[in-house]
């Protein structure tokens, strides 16, 4: 019978009913197709072999060629199987700890052996656990390249003869047999303008390559693939959704925005800023419907660019409201904008948890009446009680914070769905961008207000505490003000509050009163409390804030310019360029000091490092993006629209861009995908959507 992709893995000769089980349960692998399209990790080249005198503790895995000796089973506790492995060079010892009857068995003292394996380097010798084990006179059969791939498996996998040489054979057996069935299915256009090696080829290179260049060229076309169709359901997705979901039409920027315009600005907008407001105008002066994210870094004014754009709203008769994660944040905006627009006839109010019942009652009034403006709040705003009169844009600031669901509670808030802008400071690469707001449309402000000096960053251990101690007394001297904040991770928020508490302690006995005033900030503080001790430091009325992470977002306090971040080794790259934010806000040199333990991981360190290079949110984020993987960047939430089998967002950014315009000129020129060519596009497509019904709620 031959084997077509839809077999079931059983039927397929050399599997058998415990090794199926084994393939569903351990790896995965269902049907023919599923194990075609397991493909290798890693691939080693074979005709590279070392000498037992060149192990090195650093190298993963070796091949040798050599004889087996001294074969010895120990019994009882800790029973395992020892051999010797001998080449010229001299001998390194084998262990099996499982398995030890069959391997014993099989082992065949005084034969040529090719063993791969990976050493390890202990008690001033090298041991090899579980190496794999082939004759020499076999070693060379069937095999055209030098390169042989190396498949994952599971222990439980292996005992059932599926290690990475036993997947590999099922491999040769099936690459023939069904390589008739891979059909080609991309239209010859793009096949020539991505050089795109041909389907069957591909698949056949991946497993068995006759070269490192045809190994190459085949995972590019399969990382192609895989990101290609990735990006047509995400191209497809903003398309319908631009078709279908109307937006109200905001043709006029009247006198709301005018008079503020020539009255009220603060300042004049840097070109950054205009042609953001310009592409937002543009998106709502349309009919369709509006899904902009606004990438700026920290400080680099998004909140005027949000102010303008509600003014555009109200010039055209309708309401908007703008949610941000935090109240400490909700309550900021709420006084900069009520600050910026003066004596505007806009009115403008803010809702949160804490807000007294009277007053939320009033405001609800007001919201349905159509008398507010605009409201300004936290998830507050998305609960059903708020019912606007005419919601025509909602602005979402710092959307990281938020989940998927609450982000659609917004939408739903009109049967037509307002206009939604949404602002990060999170600045995300490029490539990564299209792929997880890959139905959004993405406008960067890539430019600081004039005059900031760029924060100087610096790394220091708490052995040099006393040290830092006499430079933040010098700023307050000078008249500064000064952040102190720690970590806080929930897991440990018991040991993360006594961090702070000890901290607060010891700067207390080092600034103490009268002369200094010290505030601090922590998520066991209720709200009002919070907000009191935020503006004493906001007023200028202490010198230090010492403070959790609650400050991290948003938070605008000039003349602070110093930010000292505690264990700044548990805090990952983006947030720490977050809390660098805080400061370098106004005309004074600012300084970022990064406190340690002694003791740094690699990884720690590079973090350090790279803050202490650069002050650039992008350069920072593709860092992060290297360091973390794209997963944990973005939070668990959207981590399934990432779970890809081959391609890594991280280092595959020129193919996601490809494939991303790949899709985009197949469906500019096609976009129902009737063209006899786009077929089996389709076909796949369709496919898709059926195996992953939520997809379209992942950004
Ligand atoms: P973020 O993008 O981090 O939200 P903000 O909107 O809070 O930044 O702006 C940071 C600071 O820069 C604020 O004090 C704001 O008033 C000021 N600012 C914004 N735009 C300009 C500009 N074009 N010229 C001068 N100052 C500006
Ligand atoms: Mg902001």
């Amino acid at each position: 019978m031959a084997l077509l992709p839809d077999t079931a893995i059983e039927y397929m000769k050399g599997v058998g009913p415990q090794r199926a089980e084994s393939l569903k349960k351990e790896l995965g692998i269902h049907t023919c197709w599923g194990l075609l399209n397991f493909f290798p990790y890693r691939y080693i080249d074979r005709s590279k072999f070392y000498t037992v005198s060149e192990l090195h503790p650093d190298l993963p895995y070796v091949q040798l060629r050599g004889r087996i000796t001294n074969i010895e089973s120990i019994k009882g506790k800790g029973s395992r199987l020892k051999a010797i492995f001998r080449d010229e060079t001299g001998s390194v010892e084998l262990v099996w700890f499982q398995g030890a009857k069959s391997v014993e068995s099989a082992l065949k003292p005084g034969e040529d052996y090719v063993l791969f394996g990976k050493p390890n380097f202990f008690r001033d010798r090298y041991s090899i656990p579980h190496p794999e084990l082939e004759l020499l006179s076999h070693f060379n059969a069937g095999i055209k390249g030098n390169l042989q791939g190396l498949y994952s498996s599971t222990e439980k996998a292996t005992q059932k003869g599926l290690n990475s040489r036993g997947i590999e054979k099922l491999m040769r057996v099936l690459v023939p047999e069904i390589s008739g069935s891979i059909h080609e299915i991309f239209p010859a256009s793009i096949l020539s303008r991505y050089a795109l090696m041909d389907r069957r080829t591909a698949y056949e290179q991946i497993h068995f390559p006759a070269s490192v260049e045809q190994m190459v060229r085949a995972q590019f076309r399969m990382k192609f693939e895989e990101l290609f169709f990735l990006q047509m359901q995400l191209v497809r997705l903003k398309l319908t959704q631009t078709k279908k979901a109307k937006g109200f039409v905001f043709g006029e920027v009247g006198e709301v925005f005018n008079q503020f315009y020539k009255e009220f600005m603060p300042f004049e907008l840097t070109n950054a800023q205009k042609r953001v407001v310009k592409e937002i105008r543009k998106d709502m002066g349309t009919g369709a419907h509006m899904n902009r994210l606004v990438q700026g870094d920290v400080g680099s004014g998004k909140t005027v660019v949000a102010l303008l754009s509600m003014l555009i709203a109200i010039d055209n008769g309708f309401q908007a409201c703008l949610m941000a994660p935090t109240e400490i944040l909700a309550i900021q905006h709420y006084q900069t904008l009520t600050e910026m627009l003066g004596l505007m006839p806009v009115n403008v109010r803010l809702l949160t948890g804490s807000s007294k019942t009277s007053e939320r009652n009033e405001i609800l009034k007001g919201i349905a009446a159509g008398t507010i403006h605009i409201l300004i709040g936290t998830h507050a705003l998305i609960e059903p009680v708020v019912e606007f009169k005419n919601l025509g844009l909602a602005i979402i600031d710092e959307q990281h914070r938020f989940g998927v669901e609450q982000r659609f509670k917004l939408w739903k808030k009109n049967t037509t769905p307002p206009h939604v802008l949404i602002m990060t400071a999170t600045p995300i690469p490029r490539t990564l961008a299209m792929t997880l707001y890959g139905d959004l449309d993405v406008s960067v402000i890539d430019e600081l207000p004039p005059g900031r000096k760029p924060v100087k960053t610096s790394h220091h251990f708490d052995s040099a505490r006393i040290k830092v101690f006499g430079f933040m007394e010098e700023q307050i001297k000078l008249g500064r003000q000064i952040y102190v904040v720690y970590p806080l991770i929930e897991e440990s928020e018991k040991l993360d509050f006594k961090d702070l508490m000890d901290g607060y302690e010891s700067l207390s006995r080092r600034f103490p009163l009268p002369d200094y005033q010290i505030s601090v900030v922590h998520g066991k503080m209720n709200p009002a409390a919070k907000e009191i001790e935020m503006q004493r430091f906001a007023d200028g009325k202490t010198h230090i804030m010492v403070a959790t992470t609650v400050i991290e977002v948003g938070v605008n306090v000039p003349n602070a310019s110093v930010m000292v971040i505690e264990s700044a080794e548990r805090f990952g790259l983006s947030q720490l360029h977050q809390l660098r934010g805080r400061v370098g806000r106004g005309a004074d040199q600012s300084f970022c000091m990064l406190m340690t333990g002694n003791k740094l991981s690699n990884d720690a360190r590079l973090r350090m490092e790279t803050m202490c290079r650069t002050n650039d949110g992008f350069e920072i984020a593709e860092v992060d993006l290297k360091l973390r993987g794209p997963g944990d960047l973005m939070g668990t939430q959207q981590s399934g629209a990432l779970d890809l089998r081959l391609a890594d967002l991280a280092k595959d950014g020129d193919i996601v861009a490809a494939s991303r315009e790949a899709a985009q000129l197949l469906l500019e020129k096609d976009p129902d995908l009737t063209l006899p060519e786009n077929q089996l596009v389709r076909q796949r497509l369709a496919q898709m959507v059926k195996d992953r019904p939520n997809w379209s709620r992942i950004s």
